[in-house]
């Protein structure tokens, strides 16, 4: 069985304060604490104090990007040993937001990835069609592009530490969810890509998260799909309360398929 994985990416919000706020309200909605693995992915600025706040709890700590290089003139970035630093275990890699705000490539994301692993982090890839590559069907082919480009040097052993997180760009701060079976469709598929590329036990150890407008109403549905893994959640996961709600979901959903 795989740990669930929920993942909150704050974006660009929440101030220092606001930050440790959210975790104080979140120790006391989790309590008892689920079997879930919960990080938080706060803005650069937070990420020490939040480290602080989390002490003594099993949440983990995530940045939102990461830089390829350690060091050296890269104004603005922020480098794996940095983020190491200041407590993170993870960090997200190829965001659509990087990806098209940004103007981040598939090679950029694939050099992030493998800075992630160097450094001893946890990457969570996002992955996704846009909408118009949904309706030309096009939506296996971009998942098998962005995957191979992404992994290209990721070895099977590196696997049990990656997450993969399918992000549908058309589901992104959209209200407008894909359904269950879609989700479950799009994660079969890239399991099997996995398996075929690195062999059925690290596909199987993989965790595979949805992301795309979940909330605490459609979460336990979702999440009761058998490859979908977790969630990576933007705008439900500002509110402790929102948030701790689809983290319970996650633990009722994969309880009830517990052997
Ligand atoms: C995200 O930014 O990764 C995301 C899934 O956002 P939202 O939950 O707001 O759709």
């Amino acid at each position: 069985m795989r740990t669930p994985v929920i993942a909150a990416n704050w974006k660009l919000n929440k101030t220092i304060a606001e930050s440790v706020e959210f975790v104080q309200q979140l120790r006391g909605a989790l309590n008892p604490w689920p079997n879930v693995d919960v990080v938080l992915c706060p803005p650069f600025t937070a990420l020490a104090s939040v480290a602080s706040a989390l002490q003594g709890t099993p949440i983990g700590l995530g940045a939102q990007d990461m830089f390829w290089e350690a060091q050296g003139a890269f104004t603005g970035e922020i480098s794996g040993p940095m983020l190491v630093d200041a407590g993170c275990r993870s960090v997200i890699v190829g965001h659509s937001e990087r990806r098209t705000v940004f103007g981040e490539t598939d090679e950029m994301v694939h050099r992030k990835l493998l800075a992630a692993l160097t450094h001893g982090l946890t990457p969570i890839l996002c992955i996704g069609e846009t909408l118009a590559e949904r309706e030309a069907d096009q939506t296996v082919a971009v998942l098998a592009r962005q995957l191979s480009a992404a992994l290209g040097g990721c070895e099977s052993r590196d696997c049990p530490r990656l997450i993969v997180a399918y992000e549908p760009v058309w589901a992104i701060g959209t209200g407008r969810n894909a359904t269950p079976e879609q989700a479950q469709q799009a994660h079969r598929f890239i399991r099997e890509w996995l398996t075929k590329g690195r062999g059925a036990e690290a596909a199987e150890s993989i965790r595979i998260q949805y992301g795309g407008s979940v909330n605490g109403a459609n979460a336990a549905e979702l999440l009761r799909q058998a490859d979908v893994d977790g969630a990576l959640v933007g705008g439900a996961s500002l509110k402790a309360e929102a948030f701790s709600a689809i983290v319970k979901s996650a633990a009722a959903a994969k309880a009830v398929h517990s052997p």
